[in-house]
């Protein structure tokens, strides 16, 4: 019988990011929502106010200060990226964060270091096409991203990522799907047989711009008849920190906003 955890990852704090944690509260999943404090790439982030509400039911991980590329700064700014933007959600939130995910996946060994020097508990990567949680805490893969990419890109992620081995049999599962979405339950079905965890991630904004609401509904909905509650975890939980795995909230128990 399959052991398959499921974990959404919801990156860059856009105000929308609500939207999709009403639908996580319908079909009683849990998420892990990464905020920066301000995007410099232009879109908005969520008020304080806002951040808190939804750390009252969802884990809430760093996602820097300005969501500024770490490899694309002087080290100095890379680490104020970091301690900042922890120390900032901290305050936001009137809790501890304790995860943390690189903006764009870009970093290096030494911006490892500093995530882990920063007092984090572990580092989300957008690596993709994992069937498991990977061994390392600090560069924490994912399965796929919700997100019309055509097969060019997942060819060529594939390739530029590394660790073929492993990630080449999900690529195999659903690289013969035409439709982007048809490949995303592919891919649950197939790690339903033969994977550990089903990692999803996406961008609020995404799924405003080109319309991926109902599609997104759809599947979520899907993964709770299909996923029990005990095996839906946040990110924390998925890396054992069970102390941190928010409490799942089920639908009809409190409106989340
Ligand atoms: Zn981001």
């Amino acid at each position: 019988m399959s052991q398959l955890v499921f974990s959404l990852s919801v990156d860059d704090g856009h105000p929308l990011d609500l939207r999709i944690a009403e639908r996580l509260v319908k079909h009683g999943l849990r998420a892990s929502f990464y905020l920066p404090i301000r995007n410099a790439e232009g879109p908005p982030v969520m008020t304080a106010a806002q951040a808190r509400e939804l750390s009252r039911h969802f884990e809430i991980g760093s996602h820097t200060l300005d969501h500024h590329y770490l490899t694309r700064v002087a080290d100095g700014e890379a680490w104020r990226q970091i301690i900042e933007g922890k120390t900032e959600l901290e305050q936001r939130l009137g809790q501890a964060v304790t995860g943390f995910c690189y903006p764009g996946g870009k970093f290096h060994g030494r911006h490892v270091r500093m995530v882990k020097r920063a007092g984090f508990a572990y580092a989300r990567t957008i690596k993709n096409l994992y069937s498991d949680a990977g061994e390392q805490r600090f560069t924490v893969p994912t399965s796929l991203q919700f997100y019309p990419h055509n097969r060019n890109v997942l060819i060529k992620n594939f390739i530029s990522q590394g660790s073929y081995t492993r990630r080449w049999p999900a690529l195999q599962a659903i690289i013969t799907e035409d439709d982007w979405l048809m490949r995303i339950y592919r891919l649950f079905d197939h790690l339903e047989q033969h994977g550990e965890v089903f990692h999803l991630w996406c961008h609020a904004l995404d799924i405003e711009r080109l319309q991926l609401w109902r599609a997104l509904d759809h599947f979520l909905g899907f993964v709770a008849r299909r996923i029990p509650p005990s095996r839906r975890l946040d990110n924390a939980g998925l890396i054992g920190d069970r102390r941190r795995n928010v409490a799942l909230v089920f639908p009809d128990h409190e409106k989340v906003m």
